[in-house]
């Protein structure tokens, strides 16, 4: 299990970190979300012994993880980071760059290795391309690579996927988390993107103003987002009467005493995202077909 335990961080003066404690459970998939800025990142080095703490204490199982007052090398043995700005050995292929930490001993296991990992993050055409002549995309996928070959016990990711086009995206998040979890490698990450959190994460926490703002499983946060900020991680949501509605909750019906004026429509591929105004405030739902400017429609939730 990896504790944290009242951790403090500042850079310079401003409080980054405000006395945070949370636990990770060994083998759990855990999403650390928050907006530009909130401290995620900075997180995730403290994590890995970057920085020496203001204040807390780190602990993975019974060692505790010290910054670099206490250690010559930063990153404990068993874990790996990866960094929101992965760095690779640019001169060197693929394989070379996902086998760096490997072992020379057992060169038939190694080459194995490199394959299964190399088909992990799908780059087995690249195999021996210079990392300096790969797109950004890939040189993330080979970064992920390379940071799971030597097994860590615990893995940090900082936007894993924020460089990784549509088309991928997917398969590869579906394939990489799938092999964490084979593999009963802990993983934290930082992200922006709900659907790195909603499938795969045992459970997330928000960051807000230094701070846990919320701390749970994805499906309770989703479901019942206290906060508008969980909800807007989520998707485009309303407040109407102090309660928080997802767009798609609200539905058009004939009669009802939320009347509002259709400002915009958005095409979103199976359904059209509807801007209107209800009662001086803009009001977001779903609906199946374009609704022209101007029109008068009851709005409803759906319960
Ligand atoms: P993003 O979603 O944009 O990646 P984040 O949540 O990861 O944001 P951090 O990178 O942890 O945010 O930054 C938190 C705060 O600390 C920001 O206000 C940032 O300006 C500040 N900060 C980050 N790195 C440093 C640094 N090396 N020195 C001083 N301040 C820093
Ligand atoms: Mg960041």
């Amino acid at each position: 299990m990896l504790q944290v335990k009242n951790l403090s961080f500042r850079y310079k003066k401003q409080l980054i970190l405000n006395n945070i404690s949370f636990t990770v459970n060994l083998g759990d998939h855990f999403s650390i979300i928050g907006e530009s800025g909130s401290g995620k990142s900075t997180l995730l080095k403290l994590l890995y012994g970057t920085y020496d703490l203001d204040e807390g204490q780190l602990f993975w199982k019974d060692q505790q993880i010290l910054g670099p007052e206490y250690n010559l090398i930063i990153g404990p043995e068993y874990m790996k980071y990866v960094a929101q700005e992965f760095d690779l050995m640019p001169y060197i292929s693929v394989s070379e760059n996902i086998g760096a930490f490997l072992s020379n001993f057992y060169p038939e296991e190694k080459q194995e290795r490199i394959n299964e990992l190399l088909d992990v993050v799908e780059l087995t055409p690249y195999k021996d391309v210079k990392v300096k002549e790969l797109s950004g995309g890939q040189k993330q996928r080979v970064a992920l690579a390379r940071a799971v070959a030597k097994q860590p016990e615990i893995l940090l990711l900082d936007e894993p996927f924020s460089h990784i086009d549509n088309f991928k995206k997917q398969s590869l998040r579906r394939s990489i988390f799938k092999y964490l979890k084979e593999k009963n490698i802990t993983c934290i990450v930082a992200t922006h993107d709900k659907d790195d959190v909603l499938s795969f994460s045992d459970h997330m926490m928000v960051l807000h103003d230094a701070k846990i703002m919320a701390s749970d499983t994805p499906k309770a946060l989703h479901d019942n987002p206290k906060h508008p900020l969980v909800a807007a991680f989520f998707g485009e949501f309303n407040t109407i009467d102090t309660t928080i509605v997802y767009a798609h909750q609200l539905k058009v019906v004939k009669q009802s005493n939320l009347k509002a004026i259709v400002i915009q429509s958005y095409y979103k591929g199976n359904f059209y995202l509807i801007k209107a105004d209800l009662n001086g405030k803009s009001v977001f739902f779903e609906h199946n077909i374009r609704l022209d400017i101007g029109v008068v429609v009851c709005l409803d939730r759906i319960e």
